[in-house]
């Protein structure tokens, strides 16, 4: 049977190896001599942690936005950028296959529509995704793909004056999907790697319209070994409840809530009570001050429970936080976000607001279960990137946001090393007989702290597999 022996790690400061071998830390001491089935890794030194957890992900589309145009900050700054990108991939392909954009935001090229995206590429369909993710623009050849029936359209295809589609297809993913040609499922095997060299073990999937289909999907690459990391997947109430495969369970349910198109207080309550019968938690969607409100109103007249949760609480002023402490759920936070949008928030997010972007050590003083996910592709995928914002509280131009609100180097890794079902409520425990899901670093703690960076990462094993291993 194979097994591995890690020398000379460094596990809370004490220098140590330890054993893996079926999927767990067998056994861990000062010394231990190889044995026959050992593989050995020399640790010189280098930091022995808990794997990393990204607990708000999209997988599937992380995977076509690496293959997709970047359109937006900071590749992309403005319209002449942006027209000399879509060409340039244009170039490549042939006009049957079509562009894929992301990223994009106002700042670029001011609110794109059909007509200003047929002047920058009028030879190619091509669909450019608002950075938000709510939004999709489309060319007109794009817009022709989808063979639009006349006067039928869903409710989210904004239209003009005279009823035509402006190209401007508002949270109609689904609909998209189910309306353009059948594309291949996307590879996550990709994806699976470069989360392994970061060092992640374990995500969870909030995308909120995961059901039966996506289910398969994921089930097959964790199969294959495409994607090697454990993985919780939200979605819809008709996400399946269980496999044969021990690392691929069943999240919350995902409601996303959009302050311009509130749902009623009943109608919420439905969806909670609906989501605990069934033995799962709700996720609500909270990015504005009016969304956290409703989410917390319904749950507390709902009846909360620890496996309720707030996606990005991107707005979280005081009277907002003291209502949280009262409620037993937990908080997962982008704080890769002060970094990628903060110079944007300073522009456009309300004076008022601001003090209150994307809280750190506000909700750990209050006790409230904290935990982060990058929401790539929404934000980058690299959880050490995301560490040092929260570390840093500073733009990508250098500005600070609420720099009280910053974490010490290990409160942030811990945000990302809480187990997904229990985001926020500890870290996995380094103990024999645990399970070997780890990630070592090729320095020891007391130097990794100081620039939280993904190149630190040496190896990863995920239930005492090797998944990925710097040899350079
Ligand atoms: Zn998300």
């Amino acid at each position: 049977m194979k097994s591995f022996l890690i020398r000379n790690a460094e596990i809370r400061g004490q220098r140590a190896c330890v054993r893996l071998r079926d999927g767990r830390m067998a056994r861990m001491s000062s010394d231990l001599s190889p044995e026959p089935t050992d593989q050995v890794i020399e640790a010189n030194g280098g930091a022995l942690l808990p794997g990393l957890r990204d607990h708000h992900i999209h997988l599937l589309a992380l995977a076509a936005a690496r293959s997709s145009v970047r359109c937006g900050p900071p590749e992309v700054e403005n319209r002449a950028a942006l027209e000399q990108a879509l060409q340039q991939a244009a170039a490549s392909r042939t006009p049957e296959n079509p562009l894929r954009g992301v990223g994009y935001h106002e700042s670029v090229a001011g609110n794109l529509d059909r007509q200003s995206l047929d002047a920058m590429l009028g030879s190619h369909p091509v669909r450019i995704q608002h950075r938000s993710g709510a939004l999709w623009i489309l060319n007109s050849l794009a817009l022709a793909l989808l063979e639009l029936p006349n006067g039928s359209a869903p409710p989210g295809v904004e239209l003009d004056e005279s009823g035509q589609p402006t190209g401007r297809i508002f949270r109609e993913d689904v609909w998209l999907r189910a309306r353009s040609n059948k594309q291949p499922a996307p590879d996550l095997s990709e994806v699976g790697s470069l989360l392994a060299a970061y060092g992640v073990t374990g995500v969870c999937d909030a995308t909120p319209s995961n059901s039966e289909d996506e289910w398969g999907l994921f089930a097959r690459a964790r199969r294959s070994g495409a994607l090697p990391q454990k993985l919780r997947l939200m979605g819809n109430e008709r996400l399946p409840a269980a496999t044969d495969d021990p690392h691929l369970e069943r999240g919350a349910v995902k409601f996303m809530l959009d302050e311009n198109d509130l749902p009623e207080a009943d109608a919420l309550m439905e969806v909670i009570r609906n989501a605990h019968q069934d033995g799962r938690g709700v996720a609500f969607h909270c990015v504005t001050r009016s969304e956290l409100v409703v989410a917390l109103d319904a749950l507390e007249r709902a009846g909360p429970l620890a496996m309720d949760r707030i996606e990005h609480a991107s707005v979280t002023p005081p009277d907002l936080l003291d209502w949280m402490k009262r409620l037993p759920i937990a908080v997962v936070t982008q704080p890769n976000f002060l970094f990628e949008r903060g110079d944007a928030y300073l522009q456009e997010v309300e004076e008022r607001d601001q003090p209150w972007l994307y809280r750190c050590a506000g909700f750990l003083e209050a006790q409230v279960p904290l935990a982060a996910g990058t929401d790539a592709p929404f934000g980058e995928p690299d959880p050490w990137a995301a560490m040092q914002a929260a570390v840093d509280r500073r733009s990508a131009l250098g500005h600070a946001l609420s720099p009280e609100e910053a974490l010490s180097p290990e409160q942030a890794l811990a945000l990302f090393q809480s187990p997904l079902e229990e985001p926020g409520r500890g870290t996995s425990p380094l103990a024999e007989g645990e399970p070997a899901d780890l990630v070592l670093l090729k320095s020891p703690w007391s130097k990794a702290r100081d620039r939280l960076e993904s190149e630190g990462v040496a190896a990863t094993w995920v239930a005492g597999e090797k998944i990925w291993h710097d040899e350079a």
